[in-house]
């Protein structure tokens, strides 16, 4: 066990008291060789009050009812209606799939953790792997960059995207200046993005540093979205002011929105241009510490969020509400993920350089060997997500910690723990309930993507056109199956049915991507 946690028991001569998620708990998990304290810190941190499964469990059922009174027999048909899988039906088939390609790699994987356990404890042969011997016995690797590469800087780093956007799609990133009153914190920074032919397509305001009363973790959200003008009827809206003072407002704002359309050279219209916010939280630069230096997945943040705040810029659609990210849940992470093979790729690496001429070497990247365990739990918590908002719900009789403990026994290759209920702690049941399998969709179309268009020439234009061209242009506003089937050459793909559901599923995941859930 770590040293610290040793000396503070040896020197309180008190069993310690760990709260679970806290870092000492992590640290148990990690390091502790003795399987008692991870089995102990595990049960705790994955037990729940039964107010707390009556909450979760209330909640599953008054969806269902919602559902109900809309005729449809559950909240995940409901939900799904309007998304690429529409029906629960099809999620499973994406899902069983998916299951099936990582289960033997999952298996594998498991099998040397239990090798490890054998040798440690000097037990029979394959000791089974319980859920609180995952990390002590595999350690997360936290990502690493697969070549050595120069600090971190955010200069750099924004430099990079700016050469990557350059190269795909001939846009660049230039800081620009703020007017007084513009910003709401002197951290902002404002960026024009600029396309070489049709000059500023939008803005982005980058909110970079951690400070309080800012919320935490990293997001991209739109201010206005793009959408054609030309056909408003502004001459009706003024007939509408209700007074002198609506007047000067309409008037005014007229003049200000007047100030952000543009005409885009070849096409059809008039639009209005787009104006995003990326918000981070690293590290603020200070006199003593000097500027701010990136960790790498902190990089992986930043390419992802500017992921989306592309699929903002260049999105040019007839209205607002289908502009760039607003489009299906189960494909709006596409693009955002799609970055962060870019990444990962040496080629857009060697765009960090500042001299552009430095050779890159291998740096200490490699594969977590237990990668395909994460994907595989991953998997049946978007079961588990189908499960809780399936008919079954509405079951009087329905007990949400039964139905994990089946799903387990059934599907799982870590035995469930008896006593435990994780579920009140998924906390994405709430924010992406029956959707939850969207990003490992994302993540599967995302790693076909590149494989078959960018990996062998990740800075070709004509691929970055292409893909510009027929999904980030289109945002919501045109059938996602239909995008996806003409890139990727597959016409079958464009009926969206439950064989495609399925082939995506066989796409398979295989990316760096490990923080689910990240948005
Ligand atoms: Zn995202």
């Amino acid at each position: 066990m770590g040293t610290r946690l040793r000396l503070q028991a040896q020197f309180t001569q008190r069993d310690l008291v760990v709260y679970p998620g806290s870092l000492q708990a992590q640290m148990i998990m990690h390091s502790a060789p003795e399987e008692e304290p991870r089995r102990k810190v595990y049960m705790a941190a994955n037990s729940s009050t039964s107010g707390q499964i009556k909450i979760l469990e209330d909640l599953l059922h008054a969806r269902g009812e919602l559902a109900r009174l809309v005729g449809k027999p559950s909240f995940a048909h409901m939900t799904l209606a309007d998304k690429m899988a529409k029906s629960p039906e099809n999620v499973a088939h994406f899902l069983n799939a998916l299951l099936d390609h990582t289960r033997p790699h999952a298996r594998r994987a498991l099998r040397t953790l239990s090798l490890r356990k054998q040798e440690h404890l000097h037990t029979s042969p394959f000791p089974t792997i319980q859920a609180w011997d995952r990390d002590y016995y595999c350690p997360p690797e936290p990502p690493a960059p697969p070549v050595s590469l120069p600090p971190l800087t955010l200069g750099t780093v924004f430099m990079g995207l700016s050469r990557l956007f350059r190269n795909l799609y001939g846009i660049t990133l230039r800081l620009t200046k703020v007017t007084p009153g513009e910003v709401w914190h002197p951290d902002v920074r404002k960026l024009e993005v600029v396309d070489e032919k049709s000059g500023v397509i939008g803005w982005i305001y980058a909110d970079l540093f951690a400070r309080q009363g800012k919320p935490s973790g990293a997001a991209h959200y739109t201010v206005r979205c793009s959408r054609r003008t030309d056909d408003d009827d502004a001459h009706h809206d003024l007939d509408d002011a209700w007074d002198e003072g609506a007047l000067r407002a309409i008037q005014l704002s007229d003049k200000f929105e007047n100030a952000h359309r543009a005409k885009i050279p070849g096409s059809e219209g008039v639009f209005q241009l787009p104006v995003v916010v990326l918000l981070c939280e690293f590290t603020r630069p200070s006199v003593r510490k000097g500027p701010t230096i990136l960790a790498w997945h902190e990089v992986l943040t930043l390419f992802h969020e500017m992921g989306h705040a592309m699929h903002s810029m260049v999105g040019r659609t007839e209205y607002q509400n289908v502009s760039g990210t607003r489009c299906a849940t189960d494909f709006v992470e596409l693009p955002s993920i799609l970055m962060e093979h870019f990444l990962n790729s040496p080629a857009v690496l060697s765009l960090f350089d500042i001299k552009g001429n430095e050779p890159l070497v291998a740096g200490n990247h490699h594969e977590d060997p237990c990668r395909s365990i994460d994907t595989h739990t991953q998997i049946l918590l978007a079961a588990l997500d189908q499960i809780y908002h399936s008919p079954a719900a509405l079951s009087p009789d329905f007990n949400s910690t039964a139905a994990l403990a089946k799903l387990y026994e059934t599907r799982g290759l870590i035995p469930y723990v008896p006593g435990t209920s994780w579920q009140t702690q998924f906390g994405h049941l709430f924010g992406y309930g029956a959707t939850y399998y969207s990003y490992l969709f994302d993540r599967a179309i995302a790693s076909r993507i590149w494989r078959k268009l960018f990996a062998h020439d990740p800075l070709n234009r004509e691929t970055g056109e292409r893909y510009k061209n027929e999904i980030l242009k289109y945002g919501g506003g045109k059938d996602p199956w239909e995008m996806v089937g003409t890139l990727l050459d597959a016409p079958e793909m464009r009926h969206g049915d439950a064989e495609a559901m399925a082939e995506v599923g066989r796409w398979k995941v295989e990316d760096e991507v490990s923080m689910p859930g990240r948005h």
